[in-house]
């Protein structure tokens, strides 16, 4: 932390502050027009995610929830068109937010809103906005870094009429320096599944079959899905699969993973599926259907884990 305040220091460079403060009151948005009027379905939508039943959000007199309030706002994927930049934001605010970056403030995160209500959206009502960098903070540590709160604050109105204000805070900060190293999570080993941790470490992978209906099962249970028998045998698995499905693990990043990389559920030759890392192969290039070959991947000095190798196809990956 001590080195992240010094960097931090180093970087705010005589007269950041005051270069800051400048942007205060400046425009961060302009003349935004909700991409639709109020409607039904939207409500509707929100109060299904939201699992708010209240009778007032529906009918013919119904009103719009009071927090859907930066909803009718929102660019979508496309953005706002015809507005600087497709985030609708103007260049004020993000010359604020480059001026920032390259004083050392390179990481962002939005830290909370407040949201006053003074009408009733209906729908049918036109949603238009602007947005003020209401302030910039003087410079802050908090755990996370050193850096500046930016407070923007938008007015929404219905047909012309002030509908409601919506403030939003971020933090931009330098980030403090990295903790030591953090560990892959161990596994919970527990009565059940022991005999299969055991498999691991003697670089078998064991899976379930049922001594009543010869049914094969993983991860392991202790007893039969189909048939309820308590009473099994391990039986090692071949070794070899296919990727069943899989996904790409961008976010959210966790202590001693490196995204991005590839989780695949794996359906091995005996017919039960297993999910793990699939190696060997760039992220971008695992599809469903590879074929893959188990090995185990020694992790740290305490941990050994089966994970599948995508087989070569045609040379070189
Ligand atoms: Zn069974």
């Amino acid at each position: 932390m001590a080195e992240a305040e010094e960097a931090a220091g180093v970087a705010e460079a005589e007269g950041l502050q005051e270069r800051l403060k400048a942007y205060e009151g400046r425009v961060a948005v302009a003349s935004g027009v909700g991409k639709d009027p109020v409607n039904a379905p939207m409500i509707r939508h929100w109060c299904e995610a939201m699992g708010d039943t209240n009778p007032a959000y529906r009918g013919p007199d119904a009103v719009a929830p009071p927090t859907m309030l930066q909803a009718w706002t929102m660019g979508g994927l496309s953005g706002h068109t015809g507005r600087p930049g497709r985030t609708g934001r103007s260049e004020a605010y993000d010359e604020l937010l480059a001026l920032l970056d390259g004083a050392g403030y390179t990481s962002v995160v939005a830290t909370d809103c407040e949201q006053e209500y003074l009408r009733p959206l209906k729908p049918g009502h036109v949603v238009t906005f602007d947005a003020v960098i209401e302030s910039v903070s003087e410079r802050k540590t908090t755990k996370l870094g050193t850096g500046h709160f930016v407070t923007t604050r938008m007015d929404v109105r219905a047909d012309g009429e002030l509908a409601g204000t919506h403030r939003f805070r971020i933090l931009k900060y330098a980030p403090a320096a990295k903790r030591t190293p953090v560990k892959r999570p161990r596994p919970v080993i527990n009565r059940d599944n022991a005999g299969f941790w055991e498999g691991v470490a003697a670089h078998r992978l064991l899976i379930q079959r049922c001594a009543a209906c010869a049914r094969p099962r993983f991860p392991w249970l202790p007893g039969c899905n189909a048939c309820g028998s308590q009473e099994w045998h391990a039986v090692e698995a071949s070794g070899s699969g296919t990727v069943f499905s899989y996904v790409v693990m961008h976010h959210p990043p966790f202590p001693a993973f490196d995204p991005p990389y590839a989780v695949g559920l794996v359906e091995l030759a005996e017919g039960v599926r297993m999910v793990s890392n699939v190696v060997g192969v760039p992220h971008d290039k695992v599809r469903i259907g590879m074929p893959v070959r188990l090995e185990f991947l020694r992790v740290d000095e305490e941990l050994e884990l089966p994970v599948f190798r995508a087989a070569a196809e045609g040379g070189e990956f």
